[in-house]
């Protein structure tokens, strides 16, 4: 998934993506089994770079598509801070998110929002977001990552990790639009 949003919406890309990503690791697998520098080698590498590249292209689609309609729809949308960079090595989530889809679609974002007079206002990366019960703001000082779904020890709510996440993005956002 690309987010999670306050509204429970779960942007993911559409399925022919992950069907090019499957013809991609098998044109891959058939590159590596050809002679190097052989016509049929050749041929399988021209393959390869231009799935690579209607990967891309999907891609950029999707993400322009997407931006847009976020900031038709809304005057304001707050978004994590987040360093993926970091997060990348520190989780070793591998290439969804060293891609930097996240990244490129922030800034569609921002200059979309902004050329209609809209916000995009960045949470920093050290508020709490996923540790904080969305419902009664308790924080929980452990919270492990393999833990998909937010148990509150103080309220007794469950509530889904990324959907509780982001409501608390959401709900820091509306207190700095406030001032
Ligand atoms: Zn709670």
């Amino acid at each position: 998934e690309l987010f999670v949003s306050s509204e429970n919406q779960r942007a993911d890309y559409p399925r022919f993506f992950r069907k090019l990503s499957t013809k991609l690791a098998k044109a891959a697998r058939e590159l590596s089994r050809k002679v190097k520098f052989s016509n049929s080698w050749n041929r399988a590498k021209l393959k390869v770079a231009k799935i690579h590249q209607s990967i891309k292209n999907s891609r950029k689609d999707f993400l322009h598509k997407l931006s847009r309609e976020l900031v038709t729809k809304y005057n304001a949308i707050i978004i994590e801070d987040l360093n993926m960079r970091g997060m990348s090595r520190a989780l070793n989530f591998g290439k969804s998110v060293t891609d930097n889809a996240w990244g490129k679609f922030t800034v569609m974002l921002e200059y979309k929002a902004m050329f209609l007079g809209k916000q995009v206002i960045k949470i920093d990366k050290w508020f709490p977001s996923s540790k904080t019960c969305s419902i009664c703001v308790n924080i929980k000082t452990e919270l492990a990552l393999s833990e998909r779904v937010y148990k509150c020890e103080h309220c007794n709510s469950e509530i889904d990790r990324d959907l509780n996440a982001s409501i608390n993005i959401r709900e820091a956002g509306r207190t700095l639009l406030a001032y």
